[in-house]
């Protein structure tokens, strides 16, 4: 049978482990305002009211029994701001410190102060304060939590809820255990001092801590997860898909087509004259219309595409399921929007259009082949004059030529360079 100070012990082993992988964790890039450090923090202390709730038990004299409790109150305030700072609205530390300073002055007044001056206590029991203490900071954490618990399904969701549902319940028997002397002494008993579970209780605090540290560990790291696969898959000037993220959903997307016999459509969309715009304007400028124009790409698309931007000023919309015309009007109406809505910048708005080259998939055909017509599509919409759409007929159909003599091509408005 495990005595409760050896048991309390290892929970504070593990508080310490806490503390360590938070430190770990708190060193990845991008994990500056996670809260972490302010968790390991939290932990440590944890792992001192552990400790300090062992030397309680072997000799209650050498410590004022209030002091496990003031460690733990330290542990959960600075967990409360850490958990504040993972949702992105960091309160003061002020009013935390400010309450752990109170709560000790208050403990050593009532405990010192009648030793050296020889005078009753002044302060009631300090116990069932510091325990409502516990409860609003155990609830504090679940309210910061709460709202930034993941929509979408996963570990981060999971560790959330997870976290919110032991705050909950132990904030609930935090509550229990001192409910019942409390009512006590509110009909005119006294409290019991120290506590007859005041160990149990510690325990189980110092466990929760390390329980929710756990919860919270695993919600920071699936966020750097979330943040490191979005780097790696978007451009971070415009926030489309990057080049090699943007192939694979166009292969996948090819493959998709291909077994389930629906149309695709793929379209390659170059900005005009963009090296003047940059050689006028700069090339921050440039990259403020790069940005301005993934902004009409995104909301021109429909909810399936996929937009890319494959390098410097060219992107590529991917459209499953959608057959000639489809694509057609979605590239109309970006390159409509592209013209009529300039650039904001100062002193002017900078006027652009662009050219878009758009193939239809055939049966069998590849990503490589389905992008390079897309491409000579484009081609030939830069040789029409650019601030056009251009559509490459499908392979057999007697090549771009022929299709321009077919009155494929659209052209819309005279392009309007950019000086
Ligand atoms: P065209 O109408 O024939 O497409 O002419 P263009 O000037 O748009 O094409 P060109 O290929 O001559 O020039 C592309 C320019 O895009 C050259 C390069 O400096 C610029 N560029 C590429 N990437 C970026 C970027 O990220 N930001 C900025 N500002 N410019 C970029
Ligand atoms: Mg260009
Ligand atoms: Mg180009």
């Amino acid at each position: 049978m495990f005595q409760s100070h050896i048991v309390v012990l290892i929970a504070g082993l593990f508080a310490l482990q806490m503390a360590v992988v938070c430190v770990v964790l708190r060193r990845s890039a991008g994990m500056e305002r996670s809260g972490l450090t302010s968790w390991a923090l939290g932990n440590l202390a944890a792992a001192i009211a552990s400790v300090l709730s062992a030397v309680q038990e072997l000799r209650p004299l050498w410590l004022v029994p209030e002091s496990t409790d003031l460690a733990l109150l330290a542990a959960m305030s600075v967990m409360a701001v850490g958990a504040r700072h993972f949702a992105g609205r960091p309160g003061r530390a002020a009013p935390m410190l400010a309450l752990n300073l109170a709560a000790g002055a208050a403990v050593a007044w009532l405990d010192l102060a009648p030793q050296f001056f020889k005078m009753p206590p002044a302060l009631p029991e300090m116990a069932p304060l510091l325990t409502a203490c516990h409860i609003v900071l155990l609830l504090d954490l679940a309210r910061s939590i709460v709202p930034s618990v993941p929509s979408s399904r996963g570990t981060g969701r999971l560790a959330a809820l997870s976290l919110v549902m032991i705050v909950f319940a132990a904030a609930g028997i935090n509550a229990w255990m001192v409910a019942r002397p409390l009512a006590a002494v509110v009909q005119g008993g006294a409290w019991p001092r120290p506590m007859p579970w005041d160990g149990e209780l510690a325990m189980l605090n110092v466990f929760v801590l390390v329980g929710v540290s756990v919860s919270y560990a695993l919600m920071a790291h699936d966020r750097l997860r979330r943040m490191l696969e979005r780097r790696a898959r978007h451009d971070d000037l415009t926030g489309v898909l990057l080049r090699g993220a943007f192939w694979e959903e166009l292969e996948a997307a090819c493959l998709q087509a291909e077994r389930q016999r629906q149309p695709l459509t793929v379209a390659f969309v170059d900005l005009d004259h963009f090296k003047a715009i940059n050689d006028v304007y700069g090339h921050l400028a440039g990259d403020s219309v790069l940005r301005h124009f993934a902004g009409l790409l995104r909301k021109a698309c429909g909810p399936r595409d996929v937009a890319g931007r494959l390098g410097g000023e060219e992107f590529a919309i991917v459209m499953p399921d959608a057959a000639l015309e489809n694509g057609r009007l979605t590239c109309l109406r970006l390159a409509t929007s592209v013209r009529t809505t300039p650039c904001p910048s100062e002193p002017d708005p900078i006027a652009y259009t662009v050219s878009i080259g758009l193939a239809v998939r055939h049966a069998g055909e590849g990503a490589d082949a389905l992008m390079r017509r897309a491409d000579r599509a484009l081609y030939d919409a830069k040789l029409k004059g650019r601030n056009c759409v251009s559509m490459h007929p499908a392979p057999g159909a007697g090549g771009s030529e022929a299709a321009v003599a077919d009155g494929r091509y659209v052209t819309h408005g005279e392009p309007r360079v950019a000086s």
